[in-house]
């Protein structure tokens, strides 16, 4: 599959990765979308980089369809539009059991210690992964006519 690659600082590549294998808990996704968050620009920056593997595909804000499914999950088909957590509790320890799943200290980022959204295919954990109520790829397209109006409506504005 295609991905940016991150190797450090500045230095991104887009190259032929393997496609993810999945564990028995775990999804494959085709990414539909996949934004970029200021963190993001941050890492590539060489502003933020405890926590950071290279070489890692970074992204963690991601959308797209159920690819594969491993044979433990329920409730998913291939197809399924879904949508992911940026972070994957641990569901086990004393925060996860009272609804302090953002402070669990075994909590997987996604981009960080898994690898993120800026491939074809991305691998996650199915306790992270929610079903959709719409599809991404139609969703997510940009309607690229309203950005031209509106930016010939700013020229018009700034010109008068
Ligand atoms: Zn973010
Ligand atoms: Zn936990």
């Amino acid at each position: 599959m295609i991905a940016a690659v991150f190797h450090g600082p500045g230095e991104m590549e887009v190259t032929e990765v393997e496609r993810p294998g999945i564990g028995p808990d775990e999804i494959l996704v085709r990414v539909g979308a996949n934004t970029l968050c200021g963190t993001d620009v941050r890492v590539l920056n060489g502003e933020k980089t405890r926590g950071i593997r290279r070489p890692s595909i970074l992204g963690h804000e991601i959308a797209g369809h159920v690819a594969k499914i491993g044979p433990r999950v329920k409730g998913f088909e291939v197809g399924t539009p879904v949508g992911m957590a940026p972070m994957i509790p641990c569901r086990r320890c004393f925060y996860c059991q009272h609804d302090m799943e953002n402070v669990c200290p075994n909590k997987q980022g996604m981009g960080y210690d898994l690898d993120g959204g800026m491939g074809e295919y991305v691998r996650i954990p199915a306790s992270g992964v929610r079903r959709a109520t719409s599809s991404p790829q139609r969703t997510c397209r940009p309607n690229t006519s309203r950005w031209r109006s509106r930016s010939r409506a700013a020229s018009t504005a700034s010109a008068a």
